[in-house]
């Protein structure tokens, strides 16, 4: 797998490799398995960025499960716009169900925590949240994260379902941006 990628106008560089990936995605799935045997969990991917990793840790899980989509909010280009819209709404009733909420990367957290207050409201049994990456320094909303891939630094990352203005989302691994010196 190359260490570089060049996405649009920017290079960038390799963090996390497929292996590791693969790896912890198998730990996340055996934590799961052990947490919700026999509760017929419901995956609710986040579009467009987790649809790679909602695949893979799904199948890292031996259990019985669900899955479904959202699309939540729309990020051009570096920064998050601070916009929510739910462009596109689960088909499954969640009421009395067991969520489990699956993020590429938390930022802000921002998407997340109107989402959850939203899903609140329709009386789910429990909500969990499994994101493969997290920024800790750049966390600003309250949130409870029960299922966390990586801890990374403050830095745009691309790869396994990320994007940069769409591109990059094939790379089996992470890779983050090379800032000009
Ligand atoms: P938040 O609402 O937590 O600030 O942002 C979450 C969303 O912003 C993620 O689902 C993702 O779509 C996008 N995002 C945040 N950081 C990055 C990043 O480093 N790279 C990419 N490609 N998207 C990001
Ligand atoms: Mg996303």
């Amino acid at each position: 797998m190359s260490q570089t990628f060049a996405a649009h106008d920017l290079l960038f560089k390799m963090m996390i490799s497929e292996a590791e990936i693969q790896e912890r995605v198998k730990e996340m799935g055996a934590e799961l398995t052990a947490r919700y045997m026999d509760k017929n969990p419901l995956f609710v991917g986040v579009l467009n960025g987790a649809f790679i990793f909602t695949a893979d840790l799904m199948r890292a899980c031996n259990l019985a499960c669900e899955v479904d989509f959202v699309r939540i909010s729309s990020y051009a280009g570096l920064q998050s716009t601070g916009q929510i819209d739910l462009i596109m709404e689960l088909k499954t009733s969640i009421k009395a169900r067991h969520l489990i909420i699956v993020e590429d990367i938390i930022d802000t957290g921002r998407t997340l925590h109107h989402f959850i207050a939203q899903l609140k409201k329709q009386e789910p049994a429990s909500i969990a949240i499994a994101t493969l990456l997290l920024k800790p320094e750049a966390l600003e909303y309250p949130l409870d994260i029960d299922f966390i891939g990586f801890d990374i630094p403050n830095k745009f990352v691309i790869g396994y379902g990320l994007d940069y203005d769409e591109q990059g989302r094939h790379l089996n691994a992470i890779y983050q941006l090379v800032e000009a010196e």
